[in-house]
């Protein structure tokens, strides 16, 4: 793509904002006549220079005392945390998150800064005695080396802080590349870094297409390591590709995450935590929930009230403060939507609420929440990850059937259960297959200080998030000493 405006958002790459000849604007989805910037995108040259940046900046920032890296997170924590009504317009705008949820991600980019600020000063090893006299051992860990960031659009503060934060914390250099949909957060980001005074060379942005910008930073003989999050199909053709290099490998790859409800399950809470799982920031959450599944002696109740709940949410501007379910992020995303509305209704699931795409007063790619019920787990919709307003009911005939419908698929990030019962709910902690589990909760809606990631195809590698991430962001040396 040709600039054909002069780019308002360049990138940082060894301590200098560059331009470049291509540029994307990015559109704000709730009213498409507002454009928040353009942003340039690097060139396979910008990317080759952010990485030879990175590894001159190596030695100094790994070797630098820990309160210098943690002073720098914590500067970054404050700003994002003093700043968070602004930086939420600003998510909200881009990206069409509804304007409490963005605020409210903007707050926990600034907590997951604050975090690791201390954790940067947490870093102890092991001593003890070797099995020959004289000798001690010690275990210590020390930065992985230069890492590449790819995020995506659908958390554009919160994932890129929970990679960028314990990155640096643990003495990293950083090449970061965000979704082409929602640059502007990343731009930001950068921009409080450079304010914190990062070193040059030590954090790199580098904005563009994954295609050609992702692809040279993936390609790049320097990255020591590369932590994604995205797609299935990208994430596994990264691997295939960075593995037989050596290099150390963090994935995070959506899911179909299932939510069960139980013959004793208070119908309220059911409700809320399926309105809330499918439907709040518009389904497009790894951790969303676009299939409920529910045992026969609350079927009838769950699907009427859950239908008049559907029915009532209300769509509209990202930025009004009355909105509960803003635009999808793209037309392409809703394109893509409205087209698993249509294999569910060609496939037999019955549509009782919504389905269509909206028109409202401004331009934006708003759609109607979802509903199909009466769902059958082999339909493609019960079984692909649909991203978007989207949610489908399948009926189970027990709670030992349940399990086996929320555990019949590839993916295991998050998963459900509605009940009122003790032994129902440890059972459910056991044996569903999820890397989280969510009792009388959401799917989605995580902690910011205790680990994040899935089983099965939905992860691969180290968990993200808390104390569990220097296990990605550092290696391990043992040393013998006499
Ligand atoms: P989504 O469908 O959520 O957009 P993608 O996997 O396409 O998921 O994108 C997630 C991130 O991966 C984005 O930053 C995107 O630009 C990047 N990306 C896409 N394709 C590639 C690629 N071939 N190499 C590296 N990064 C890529």
């Amino acid at each position: 793509m040709k600039a054909a405006v002069k780019n308002t958002h360049l990138n940082y790459v060894g301590g200098q904002w560059r331009d470049a000849s291509a540029g994307m604007a990015n559109v704000n989805p709730s009213d498409t006549r507002d454009v928040v910037g353009h942003f340039a995108s690097a060139t396979p040259q910008d990317v080759a220079d952010a990485f030879t940046a990175a590894r001159h900046a190596l030695l100094a920032w790994s070797s630098a005392s820990p309160l210098v890296r943690s002073e720098l997170l914590s500067a970054v924590g404050e700003a994002l945390l003093a700043r968070r009504a602004e930086l939420g317009a600003l998510l909200a705008r881009e990206e069409g998150k509804p304007l409490l949820e963005a605020t409210a991600e903007v707050q926990r980019a600034g907590q997951i800064f604050r975090f690791f600020a201390q954790e940067a000063l947490r870093l102890q090893g092991e001593t003890g005695p070797s099995t020959r006299p004289d000798v001690d051992v010690h275990v210590t860990r020390e930065a992985v080396g230069v890492v590449g960031l790819i995020t995506p659009w659908n958390f554009p503060m919160a994932i890129a802080a929970w990679k960028i934060a314990p990155a640096l914390a643990f003495g990293n250099c950083v090449v970061f590349k965000p979704a082409e949909w929602a640059p502007a957060c990343a731009w930001q980001l950068t921009q409080l870094l450079v304010a914190a005074g990062v070193p040059g060379g030590v954090f790199n942005l580098v904005m563009g297409p994954g295609s050609t910008t992702g692809a040279a930073l993936a390609a790049n003989a320097e990255l020591n390591a590369l932590s994604f999050t995205g797609s299935q199909a990208t994430g596994r053709s990264l691997a295939h590709s960075l593995a037989g290099r050596g290099v150390k490998l963090q994935l995070e790859m959506g899911g179909k995450n299932p939510l069960v409800v139980c013959d004793d399950a208070d119908l309220g809470v059911a409700v809320d935590c399926a309105v809330q799982s499918g439907f709040f920031s518009s389904g497009q959450r790894c951790t969303a929930s676009s299939r409920v599944i529910v045992t026969p002696g609350i079927y009838d109740k769950f699907v009427q009230t859950l239908t008049t709940a559907t029915a009532q949410l209300r769509v509209g501007d990202a930025l009004h403060s009355s909105t509960q379910i803003g635009p999808l992020a793209h037309q392409q995303q809703l394109s893509k939507v409205l087209d698993y509305v249509r294999i569910g209704q060609a496939e037999g699931a019955r549509l009782v609420a919504g389905g269509r795409a909206l028109r409202l007063e401004k331009p934006g790619h708003y759609m109607e929440p979802t509903l199909f019920v009466d769902a059958k787990a082999s339909m493609r919709i019960s079984t692909e990850e649909i991203f978007g307003p989207v949610v489908s009911v399948q009926r189970a005939s027990s709670y030992a059937d349940a399990l086996q419908q929320a555990n019949d698929t590839p993916f295991g990030l998050s998963a459900g259960v509605v009940t009122t019962s003790l032994a129902t709910a440890r059972h459910f902690q056991r044996h569903a297959q999820a890397g989280m589990v969510m009792v009388n909760l959401p799917t989605a809606g995580v902690d910011f200080h205790v680990p994040f990631g899935g089983c099965k195809a939905s992860s691969y590698g180290a968990r993200e998030q808390g104390t569990h991430a220097k296990e990605f962001y550092t290696r391990v040396k043992t040393a013998y000493v006499r």
